[in-house]
């Protein structure tokens, strides 16, 4: 896919009223059984790997193996998740990414706008699609730890962001946070609602894992058009792995560790696909 298919796909979810879930992947295994969900549901899927992930395994490689898996299935679009650099971002377009997220969120707003603007400048002559991130997604991982009070998007620097950039989508900092939640998450509907009347662009929602299904529907009511979804994911991969390995024993084959591994990430991206009601939607 390309620029305008992606931005293609997310207007035709904003008219839908569904979103495009993004899974983070760490390896093959995981991303087979994101990969399998998306086939059986029949549902366009981002597969995204964060900076840590491509340090593992190099840009090039995963870069090929998106490409491969996108020519297989053309619904799927291989995305770089919370890159912090410029320089990630550009090796992952030269590799093949469709898709590339720049953080700069930790930034000042003139900070912010001129490596998403770096960006967008070497991206958008490629037809690859830009992602931005402004105010604060909360937690302790993911490139970044945020836990003060500061964390949300204000409108005016969202729109000067958008304006001064041409950036594709907005990732945006409305009290969700990256990894499990202690409580409920409080989601600042009202900001949602203001961010998406001041700026025509696709919004994103971050930190899904624990959200609520209801919240997730009303955020995506509200304009958001793509849910993240990471930290549930890896728990499920290690969970499983670690109770096969404890049930057949030391002598099994990798292979039959991540088989059922494989199974049980694919469970938990059907229910995120539908939490989306991404579901059909090819
Ligand atoms: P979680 O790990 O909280 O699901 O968040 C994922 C995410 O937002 C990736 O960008």
């Amino acid at each position: 896919m390309n620029r305008a298919q992606i931005r293609g796909m997310l207007a035709k979810a904003d008219a839908g009223q569904y979103a495009i879930p993004m899974f983070n992947y760490t390896d093959l295994w995981d991303l087979a059984g994101i990969l399998d969900a998306a086939e059986e549901l029949r549902a366009p899927v981002m597969f995204a790997s964060i900076p840590r992930t491509v340090e593992a395994h190099g840009v090039a490689a995963l870069g090929a193996m998106g490409k491969a898996h996108m020519a297989e299935n053309p619904a799927l679009i291989h995305h770089l998740d919370h890159s912090n650099t410029v320089e990630m971002c550009l090796r992952a377009i030269d590799c093949g990414y469709p898709s590339v997220m720049i953080d700069a969120s930790k930034e000042s707003l003139e900070r912010n706008i001129e490596l998403v603007r770096e960006v967008v400048a070497y991206a958008h002559p490629r037809e690859v699609f830009v992602e931005a991130e402004i105010g604060r997604i909360k937690g302790r991982d993911y490139e970044g730890t945020y836990l003060g009070d500061d964390f949300l998007v204000k409108v005016p620097e969202a729109v000067e962001l958008v304006e001064k950039t041409g950036v594709d989508s907005l990732a945006i900092g409305i009290g969700t946070a990256h990894g499990f939640y202690e409580g409920k998450p409080e989601i600042n509907f009202e900001r949602l609602r203001e961010v998406n009347e001041a700026i025509g662009i696709p919004l994103v929602l971050h930190g899904g894992t624990g959200i609520p299904e209801e919240d997730v529907y009303r955020a995506i009511r509200g304009g958001i058009n793509k849910v993240n979804v990471g930290t549930q994911l890896r728990y499920t991969y290690m969970k499983t792995a670690k109770e096969q390995i404890e049930l057949l024993g030391p002598s099994v084959h990798t292979v039959e560790i991540m088989r059922e591994a494989r199974r049980a990430i694919a469970k938990e991206v059907k229910k995120w696909i539908q939490i989306c009601r991404a579901d059909g939607k090819l």
